[in-house]
């Protein structure tokens, strides 16, 4: 029989987690699902691993846990999740049930019907402030431009095949982007659409310091677009100098022009134009070693026949 692991990365959730390993596991046990849950704890500074390895001790829930050493972030601890699952299967979900466990199911029973990828998709975001909605928007239009995949609703709410988590948890980057390389990998995706509910215990561990850098990071991660911003301005610094310098020139042709002024204006601005342009092109080969350095494989076959 197929089973599932369900990977729940945890920060300081001392409360949420009794909560969630019951919740689940009872959901899981009425579908008749066999499935384990893995809570990964990220350094929490409260009890939160003192209560997985309660939780772990009963055993109808099926609970195993790591600790990591200290507070990583969630994207590594989905990723440590996904090496230590051993499920046919693995759903990642949050430990505050926001994302609504109910749903899991309905993921199990789509890739019961051969779907390898089922993305959790938000159909509204909860309650956000107006500022954090507009700062999550534009990181959200950012990064699907960057990645060509529409990641406005997108959340790591996901179901992955066991072929798709090998995919993942074999890629050697280090600074992975769940949400997106998920889509990134392809195979045979469907998703499935959730309301995201209120936190029941605890708070948001996501500063809006934080969020700026997780964007950041993310954004860099997928694409090398601002390095070619510097390339943009060079041409445009360029096409200015030649309007400059032939106005310059008229006016030193008509005598018009300080003394020596107009060799002085057409030198600097060649000169500016041409420094960018070369930072441009020395950064479009800094984003190459870049992809390289990546190594991300450059396929994945769905099927072989061979
Ligand atoms: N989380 C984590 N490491 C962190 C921050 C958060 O593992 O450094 C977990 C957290 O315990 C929760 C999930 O990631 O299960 C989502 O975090 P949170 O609810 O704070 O984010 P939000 O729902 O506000 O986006
Ligand atoms: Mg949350």
């Amino acid at each position: 029989m197929a089973t599932l692991s369900v990977v729940i990365p945890s920060y300081n959730e001392e409360k949420m987690v009794p909560i969630t390993a019951r919740t689940i596991s009872s959901l899981l046990q009425d579908a008749g699902i066999s499935f384990e849950l893995l809570f990964v704890d990220d350094g929490s500074n409260d009890r939160t691993w003192e209560e997985i390895e309660h939780a772990a001790t009963i055993p109808s829930q099926c609970i195993h846990g790591v600790h990591f050493s200290r507070n990583f972030g969630k994207e590594a601890a989905i990723m440590a999740g996904l090496s230590e699952a051993v499920g046919d299967c693995c759903v990642v979900i949050d430990c505050d049930l926001q994302h609504p466990p109910e749903k899991i199911i309905e993921m199990y029973h789509l890739w019961e019907e051969g779907y390898e990828v089922v993305e959790g998709v938000k159909s509204s975001r909860g309650s956000e402030s107006g500022l954090h909605r507009f700062a999550a928007h534009s990181f959200y239009s950012l990064i699907s431009s960057a990645t060509g995949f529409d990641m406005e609703n997108a959340s790591d709410f996901k179901l992955l095949d066991r072929k798709a988590v090998d995919v993942i948890t074999h890629m050697r980057e280090k600074n992975a982007f769940f949400r997106a390389l998920s889509s990134w990998v392809g195979f045979k995706t469907t998703t499935v659409s959730f309301d995201v509910q209120e936190r029941m215990e605890g708070e948001s561990k996501w500063s809006t310091a934080s969020l700026v850098k997780y964007a950041v990071r993310n954004i860099a991660s997928f694409s090398t677009a601002p390095m070619q911003i510097v390339t943009f301005l060079g041409v445009l610094m360029l096409v200015v100098s030649v309007v400059m310098g032939i106005v310059s020139l008229v006016q030193k042709i008509l005598g018009m022009a300080l003394g020596g002024f107009t060799t002085v204006i057409i030198l600097q601005l060649f000169s500016s134009s041409i420094i960018m342009i070369s930072i441009g092109i020395v950064g479009y080969y800094i984003a190459r070693i870049f992809e390289e350095v990546k190594n991300r494989p450059p396929v994945y076959y769905q099927q072989n026949l061979r």
